[in-house]
This record gives structure tokens, C-alpha cells and sequence, in this order.
């Protein structure tokens, strides 16, 4: 005779190990916490679900067990809303190989009504859903990935060369605001490499022109602008806006000099790219917990005497190049947000365009550095105005 579902379910309860909501609570708190699995449909995960939970829908268990629990002889506890679904997975789990499942019981709705520790996902519109969907389906990004980067601040440090393709996809990522600082307007030579701005915008503020670029782009992104040049009186007004990232594309020795003395007054990490002609390097400055890399002055403690500086007069800069180097420093801003891979602190990575090859040399923390050794003697911002009355390099 057929069984009833009460028979099957009885048959499974028995066989299945279960553990208390109270035991389960003591186990999470624990440092030897079990891989926690929600079999919930997708809209009940979204109302809420405990902390550290991965989600594997009952419908997709067989399908999904390998990739999302690979550790077969792992502490697995799984859970539904009142233990039924759990009890019916921890079985499937068992015959799938899994040595060690158990189902928590009874389930959510009694966890919740414990009012135990929860969490909700981000919540997301459906136009965000659907913009961002080739990132939540990264599981390295992922929501609440995407949700970081919504809230995250990126300060860009010039919108010209390298500004102009690190905003465009910062805020095609959807980093939720931008800062841009840029004192020029609009010139028809900008146009050959910045692709940020246009034609119709000749003559128009940098930051005007990007902003009007950003939010045709992507209007869930705020744009801060900083119509002005950077130096020491507004460097600490600018800085303390709360900015998780520096993207840092003015390529000139003044300011690469205070950039570097407030980003890590301020503790803020800063991307810095530079070009020249068909080259362009990338490294990342982080010269404080949890990198403690080296920062610039480790590499060069002062500016070199000006008869000895490299030219600041404009040089020439093969257009695409910039779009390479910029494109590398918003990726590093990305993952420095999500926390993912390895960010370029203490590496220097080199981009020659003609010979088509990267290198990646090794930089070293000085402890002796002037700002950022173990006795600093730079406490306070130095202008090295006067330095070089050229302006800009090649940016
Ligand atoms: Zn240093």
C-alpha cells in the first residue's frame, strides 16, 4: 500500500538528526559554527533569513548541493519555516553523500518570533534588479555586494584623462556617489581621450559636464562636485566627506605629494594611475590597517629639486591609453569596496601600449618613510606650490 505523506513524513523525522532553535543559536554564536543552509522559496529568504545563511530553494537542492556545500564531510544544518521542507532536504542531503546533516527544528517563523538574530537582504527595485543583474549573478558580488557599492563614495581626483573612463563605469557599476574635483572647462583636445565629455559641451565646467554624462548613465548615482583645484586649504574639507576610495587621476607632483600626506591623514585608500605617451602605471597607496602598504613618499620621500623634476609642459598621450589605465583604477575602487581578489597595495603595475605588455614590480614599505614610518616628521600639509607652474602633465 502507498504511503501517506504523514507515513513518509514520520519515516523522515525519524531518521533525520534534528537540532533546537535554542541549540542551533548556541552553535552560531560558537567559534565552530555549521554551514547553515535556508531551503526556503526565493520571497520568504527576502522577508529575512539568519545571519550567515546560504540559500539553496528545496526545488534547486539536488541541482546546487556540489557548487554551494562542496565539503561533503562539512557540519551542515539546514532550515525551513517550520521544519518540514528541512527535514525532506537533510535526507536528500544524505543520499547525495552528505555525512553530517541535521534539520533545524521546528524552524523560522518560531526564530523569528524568538526574535533571535536576523537579517534581511538589500532591498532593490526592479529596475535595479535588472540593471545590476549581471553582477548579482557574480557570487563574489552578489546583493549584497551590490548593495556595498550603492552605498559606497568614490572620490575621483580630476575628470580628464583618467577620470573620464573611471566615472563613467564607476557609475555604470552603480557606486552610489561620485565626487568629482576638477577646476578646468571642456577643451576640443580633451575630446580625443575623455570620453566622459562632448562636443556639445565645449566650454562647459569638467564636473558640469561629467555630471550631465553620469546621470544620463545612471540616475541612481549622486554626484558631488568640487569645481576647484586641490590644494592644502580645501584638501581636509574635500577629504572629509566620507569617502571609502580616492580614484586619483591628477598626474602632477604638488598635488600627488598632498594627495598622499591626507589621504592617510584621513585613512582613505587611493588608487593612483599616471600616463605618458604610450605608457601607464597603476598602484594602489593604502599605507595604514588593513593593507599597511607602503605610500608614495615611501618610494620618493620628498619631490625631486625642480631643475631635476620631470617636465610638467604637456606631452603628448596616445587617446586610448588613459581609457586602459582609468579602466584599471575603477576596477581596483570596485574590488576595494567589495573587499575581493588582491588590491594593488605594494605593486606596481606597468602598461606599455606599443609592446603590449604588463609588468608588475614589487614596492616596499619604507619604515623610515617621513609620513607614514614608525617616527613620522611630516605632520602637517606642504605646499610645493611654485614647483611646477606648468600645471598638469600629461593628464
Ligand atoms: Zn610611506
Amino acid at each position: 500500500m502507498a504511503k501517506t505523506y504523514s507515513d513518509l513524513f514520520a519515516d523522515i523525522k525519524s531518521s533525520v538528526k534534528l537540532i533546537s532553535l535554542e541549540d542551533l543559536k548556541a552553535r552560531l554564536e560558537s567559534d565552530n559554527t555549521p554551514v547553515l543552509v535556508d531551503v526556503r522559496e526565493k520571497d520568504e529568504f527576502r522577508g529575512g533569513y539568519i545571519p550567515g545563511a546560504i540559500h539553496i530553494p528545496r526545488g534547486f537542492l539536488e541541482m546546487q548541493a556540489e557548487q554551494k556545500l562542496p565539503d561533503k564531510n562539512a557540519e551542515i544544518v539546514l532550515y525551513c519555516a517550520g521544519g518540514v521542507r528541512s527535514a525532506f532536504a537533510a535526507k536528500t542531503l544524505s543520499e547525495l553523500g552528505y555525512t553530517n546533516v541535521s534539520g533545524a527544528n521546528p524552524g523560522f517563523v518560531r526564530w523569528k518570533d524568538m526574535r533571535y538574530p536576523m537579517e534581511e537582504p538589500p532591498h532593490f527595485t526592479d529596475a535595479q534588479l535588472d540593471r545590476y543583474s549581471r553582477h548579482i549573478m557574480l557570487s563574489e558580488v552578489g546583493e549584497k555586494g551590490q548593495a556595498k557599492l550603492l552605498n559606497s563614495r568614490v572620490l575621483l581626483l580630476g575628470a580628464g584623462g583618467l577620470g573620464a573612463p573611471s566615472a563613467l563605469y564607476l557609475a555604470a557599476a552603480g557606486v552610489g556617489t561620485l565626487g568629482l574635483v576638477d577646476a578646468d572647462v571642456v577643451d576640443a583636445s580633451n575630446l580625443q581621450r575623455q570620453i566622459i565629455h562632448a562636443t556639445s559641451r565645449v566650454g562647459a565646467p569638467k564636473v558640469d559636464s561629467a555630471e550631465t554624462a553620469i546621470r544620463d548613465l545612471n540616475p541612481d548615482v549622486k554626484v558631488v562636485k568640487f569645481q576647484e583645484r586641490l590644494v592644502s586649504d580645501n584638501v581636509d574639507r574635500i577629504f572629509g566627506q566620507g569617502w571609502d576610495v580616492i580614484v586619483d587621476g591628477c598626474d602632477n607632483f604638488p598635488t600627488r605629494y598632498l594627495v598622499n600626506d591626507a589621504s592617510l591623514f584621513h585613512k582613505i585608500p587611493v588608487v593612483h594611475g599616471s600616463i605618458f605617451r604610450f605608457e601607464g602605471q597603476v598602484t594602489t597607496f593604502a599605507p595604514f590597517s588593513p593593507w599597511d602598504g607602503p605610500c608614495y613618499r615611501c618610494l620618493y620621500p620628498e619631490p625631486p629639486p625642480p631643475h631635476l623634476a620631470p617636465s610638467c609642459a604637456e606631452a603628448g598621450v596616445l587617446g586610448i591609453l588613459p581609457g586602459v589605465i582609468g579602466v584599471l583604477q575603477a576596477t581596483e575602487a570596485i574590488k576595494l569596496i567589495l573587499g575581493a581578489g588582491d588590491p594593488l597595495v605594494d605593486r606596481l603595475l606597468t602598461y606599455d601600449s606599443l609592446r603590449m605588455t604588463f609588468r608588475t614590480l614589487k614596492l616596499r614599505k619604507d619604515k623610515f618613510c617621513p609620513v607614514c614610518g614608525e617616527s613620522p616628521t611630516i605632520t602637517e600639509y606642504i605646499d610645493y606650490e611654485g614647483f611646477c607652474a606648468g600645471g598638469a602633465a600629461a593628464e
